[in-house]
């Protein structure tokens, strides 16, 4: 086996490539049923992966379902992204105090190496995102490298969109075309099989390790039409019209007051948001003052502290905050880090509380640009 070789491995083989990887020394996560929902968590055993679950999105809605097979990669994007694991939603720091040394960050003392399985296209994309924004330029992220090396990804090619996926309009998805060690396309027939492609060498060890067998001609070419027949499936899709030049010039659109009317500011967007990065820091004592922290938790452009300089907030109006996020998300994301911020996952359409849709919000706007809207 080498990259670019193609093999293929039955529902056994998966348990198979949890229990090697673990053996290997790598922390794997992959997408298991918990409290209603497909979440990304720390896998035991492949036994704990979604067989047979399937997920139903719209804006607003998200609701597990059982399906009539046994599929375990079926199910669109969950609440949770693999952001979570390369940039902690509250990490602490920093801690002293009389007897105390700062405490360094064990991530980068000590990293576990990790193993992604089942990472979609959309996401990949955004784990690219984050490698740039968080990795990149003169100041690395010394956590966020430290977690992100050493990275083992399993993708998985999606055959089965969700009601709020736009990744083909973004041009991430629903295929991988690079980026994973392995990449998984999951076929549910008369057998449960898995057409394995080989990204890295270390992907091609630890297939040898698992044991594959080579395909039959017509196995690879039904993966290949299904994940392109996915692409006609998506829920949503972005407008065809010059994005970034769109939220440049809207500034003045009567639609961003439509959108502030239903917006709720809770950013909950920002936070399933699998490349929004931004941050704050909070420091906390004790009530002896004997003992202080400081910590770093995820920030959202949609509190009102977010732009609070020397005596007020900037962006004062829920207006203000969700056009600056959109704006930068789909617009300055270009001028500062070369490609869009968004990656079309979805996840803030259904986990939106007042069923906010960004495809749907951009669209009014192309609408109002082109003199049609109201
Ligand atoms: S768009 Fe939706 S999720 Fe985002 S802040 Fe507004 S109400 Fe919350
Ligand atoms: S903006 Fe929405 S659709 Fe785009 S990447 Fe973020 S959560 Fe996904």
């Amino acid at each position: 086996m080498e990259p670019g070789d193609t093999a293929v491995i039955d529902r056994a083989g998966l348990d198979r490539l949890v229990d090697v990887l673990r053996a290997r020394g790598y922390r794997v996560i992959g997408p298991r049923v918990r409290e209603n929902a497909v979440v990304l968590d720390e896998l035991a055993s492949g036994a704990e992966l979604p067989d047979g679950w399937g997920v139903e999105t719209a804006p607003g809605y998200y609701r597990l379902r059982r399906r009539e097979d046994r599929a375990v990669f079926a199910h669109s994007a969950g609440p949770g992204s693999w952001k979570q694991f390369l940039h902690p939603p509250r990490r602490r720091v920093l801690a002293v105090g009389p007897d105390l040394e700062p405490e360094p960050d064990p991530a980068v003392e000590a990293p576990v190496r990790s193993a992604f399985l089942g990472v979609r296209g959309c996401d990949l994309a955004a784990i690219a995102i984050l490698r740039r924004v968080l990795g990149g330029g003169a100041y690395p992220d010394t956590g966020f490298t430290a977690r992100s090396g050493g990275l083992f990804v399993v993708a998985a090619n999606c055959t089965e969109p969700g009601g709020v996926c736009f990744c083909a309009s973004m041009g991430t998805g629903p295929g991988v075309t690079d980026g994973y060690d392995l990449a998984l396309t999951e076929h549910t027939g008369a057998e449960h099989r898995f057409v394995v492609d080989v990204g890295t060498e270390e992907g091609a060890a630890v297939l040898a390790e698992i044991g594959s067998c080579p395909p039959a001609e017509s196995e690879v070419v039904q993966a290949r039409e299904s994940v392109s027949a996915a692409a006609g499936r998506m829920g949503r899709s972005m407008p065809e019209v010059d994005i970034p030049g769109l939220v440049r010039d809207s500034r003045d659109f009567a639609h961003w007051e439509d959108v502030a009317a239903r917006c709720l500011t809770c950013g909950n967007c920002t936070m399933v948001c699998p490349t929004c990065f931004c941050t704050t820091t909070e420091d906390v004592t004790d009530l002896t003052g004997d003992h202080a922290e400081r910590w770093e938790r995820w920030a959202s452009c949609f509190e009102l502290d977010f732009s609070y300089m020397h005596g007020g907030s900037v962006r004062r109006t829920g207006e203000s905050r969700y056009r600056q996020w959109l704006s930068h998300k789909l617009g300055t994301w270009h001028d500062q880090f070369g490609s869009s911020g968004c990656v079309g996952c979805g996840r803030c359409i259904d986990w939106c509380p007042a069923g906010i849709d960004l495809t749907a919000e951009l669209t009014r706007l192309a609408e109002e640009a082109s003199g049609a809207g109201s």
